[in-house]
């Protein structure tokens, strides 16, 4: 019985990772290697009141919009794209960071006979592995176990998950699906509810880091040409004095308070839960498409559940009390637990509700067989989902909404993108720039002739993604202020083929010291991401580019005051200026986390 145990694990975690990588599809290879970053926020701030005039001009700088921005101008168009607060601070920061085909939509769509459900799944499952083909340093496969304790169980997760492989096909799986008997899945999940368990079946999804996916895909715009501006906040809509057709912006500097005016062919109004704001800016008496539903999640340690290779596997609850699926995920040496589904409101700053938290926890309490409390949560953040909203006659709520995305072009030649998924960022993003060239091309018939009509994004590495990043060897020119194998790790693991630099400037300026004695993150990184990734706030940086907030909320606020020195040294900030912004730091990760 020992060996069978023993072969059945050493069965898990068994794709090819060269495979993955190797793909045709990463034939923009050198396209970002060779481009320089314009992260000059005053400079970009010149371009765009320059009364230039751009060909896009996207609003939302989340994963749609990130997403829209990199689509349009890797086709060679003149595009400016804008953020009110920082890059990934709205809902994309806030998912369960899981590249996926969606094997609940699956059921969905099997048990309704659903079409179009079936194809999102399709859909979904080519996408999953655009991640590791642009961002192979930010993502990888996760294999989940999902508990069954039925017979029943075990035969509709099997036919389902043979039917998610072979919608994958070959071309897009990541491993395939299988079987481990109940022994093998508590020798690698000890905490698993051992009561009434047959075993668990197997099968392959994808994890990544959503902020930084969004901030590299930000960047990767950048270096190709576009003019990305963070906190700048459209607060209306420019509109032609001939025929009414939307012609630009007007924004606030969220930093300055200046106003100005920046003029475009087309605007893309891609502000996830918000945009019916901006559609009411175009016609006021629109009615709105939102409903806005909140998500939660908490994080924890994973000692307490689980030892050894089972760290690296996921746990896909079938069905929770409130009919959603509940998903452990490991994920930066963590595991997230969520998600809840409430309807809400609008807010720039959601936080997770206690009773959401408790939630959660029960939900825990009901499958695993470990005690817990609040304790045991490092962090807990909310985001809130942008769902179009239903038929009318729909009583389900906003879990039975589907995820798939949705453009319209207004009577004004406003493009409206709200809902999909992080998955499908990509195709989201190319579907936007489609049909955006409708409304550019009756405006500027020629300018087919100079852009490249189709969209270039699946051959496009994001920054730091080059073919090398892999191999990149840590030099270190003063061995008296060496990092660990650790910290060397993590910056290739956050920065790619990037990390080269990254190390240079902190051994230049004299970072190499670690920022906190719980993570392998150094003080150099602050530096770098205050130069070369537009972070102008300790948050930007604490939580969008490091994700400590979203690790460890405590240990985030630790680290503030050091972040703020070295953003003060740099920026010649005086005590009461770095005051400010410390204070502002702490009551940012009070607000949206909790534990
Ligand atoms: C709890 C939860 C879990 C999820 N998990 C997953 C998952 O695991 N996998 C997956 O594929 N998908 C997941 N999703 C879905 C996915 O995260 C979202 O669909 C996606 O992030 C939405 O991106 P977005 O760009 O539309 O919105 P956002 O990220 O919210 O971006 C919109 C941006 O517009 C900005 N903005 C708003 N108004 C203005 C203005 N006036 N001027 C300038 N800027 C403005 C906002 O500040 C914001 O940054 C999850 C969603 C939730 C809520």
């Amino acid at each position: 019985m020992k060996n069978d145990i023993s072969e059945e694990t050493s069965n898990l975690l068994t794709y090819d990772r060269s495979k993955l990588l190797n793909s045709k599809t990463r034939i923009g290879e050198n396209l970002t290697d060779k481009l320089v970053l314009k992260t000059d926020r005053e400079e970009n701030i010149r371009k765009l009141e320059s009364q230039e005039l751009f060909d896009i001009i996207v609003i939302g700088g989340g994963s749609v919009g990130s997403s829209a921005a990199l689509d349009a101008t890797s086709r060679g168009l003149k595009v400016a794209l804008i953020e009110r607060n920082d890059w990934a601070s709205g809902t994309s920061s806030r998912a369960t960071k899981m590249a996926h085909g969606g094997v609940r939509y699956l059921e969905k769509a099997v048990m309704n006979l659903d079409w179009n459900e079936l194809m999102l799944v399709y859909e979904c499952l080519r996408e999953r592995k655009h991640f590791y083909q642009v961002a192979p340093h930010l993502s990888s496969p996760l294999q989940l176990l999902t508990p069954c304790y039925t017979l029943y169980d075990s035969v509709k997760m099997f036919a389902g998950l043979t039917l998610y492989d072979f919608l994958s096909g070959s071309e897009a799986r990541l491993g395939n699906s299988g079987w481990v008997s109940k022994k093998s899945a508590l020798t690698v999940w000890p905490s698993l509810k051992e009561k009434g368990l047959y075993g668990c079946m197997t099968y392959y999804d994808g994890v990544f880091n959503d902020s930084r996916v969004n901030v590299s895909t930000v960047l990767t715009s950048n270096a190709l040409g576009a003019v990305t501006v963070n906190y700048l906040e459209v607060i209306d809509l420019l509109k032609s004095t001939e025929n009414g057709e939307v012609n630009g912006v007007k924004v606030k500097d969220r930093l300055t308070g200046k106003e100005f005016e920046i003029k475009g062919k087309c605007v893309v109004n891609a502000t996830g839960a918000f945009v019916d704001k901006i559609r009411q800016m175009d016609d006021p008496t629109c009615a709105p498409i939102i409903s806005p539903s909140a998500g939660t999640h908490i994080m924890l340690n994973m000692d307490k559940f689980v030892k050894g290779i089972g760290k690296q596997l996921g746990i896909l609850v079938p069905k929770t009390s409130d009919g959603r699926v509940l998903f452990l995920v490991p994920w930066e040496g963590k595991l997230i637990a969520g998600t809840t589904d409430q309807p809400t409101n609008l807010d720039e700053r959601p936080s997770p509700t206690s009773s959401e938290i408790d939630f959660i926890l029960d939900t825990m309490k009901s499958c695993l067989n470990v005690p817990l409390s609040r304790e045991d949560i490092s962090s807990s953040w909310t985001g809130i989902r942008p769902l179009v909203k239903p038929p009318t006659n729909s009583s389900e709520g906003t879990k039975s909404i589907s995820r798939e995305h949705y453009i319209d072009t207004s009577k004004n030649s406003l493009i409206t993108v709200a809902g999909g998924k992080w998955t499908t960022f990509r195709k989201i993003g190319e579907d936007t720039i489609d049909m955006a060239l409708t409304v550019l091309f009756k405006k500027s018939p020629n300018l087919a002739i100079v852009m490249d009509p189709l969209s270039k994004t699946r051959d496009i590495p994001l920054i730091g993604a080059s073919k090398e990043w892999e191999n990149i060897k840590q030099v270190n020119n003063s061995p008296s202020s060496s990092i660990s194998d650790e910290t060397w790790d993590h910056l290739k693991h956050f920065y790619g083929d990037r990390a080269t630099e990254v190390l240079e400037l902190s051994e230049k300026s004299k970072l190499t010291s670690k920022l906190s004695e719980k993570y392998p993150i150094i003080e150099g990184e602050v530096l770098y991401q205050v130069k070369n990734e537009m972070a102008l706030k300790a948050h930007d940086i604490i939580a969008y580019r490091m994700s400590l907030m979203f690790i460890d909320r405590n240990e985030s606020k630790n680290i503030a005051r050091r972040v703020v020195d070295v953003m003060g040294d740099y920026y010649k900030w005086n005590d009461q200026r770095r005051l400010k912004e410390y204070q502002e730091t702490i009551s940012y990760i009070d607000e949206c986390t909790k534990n």
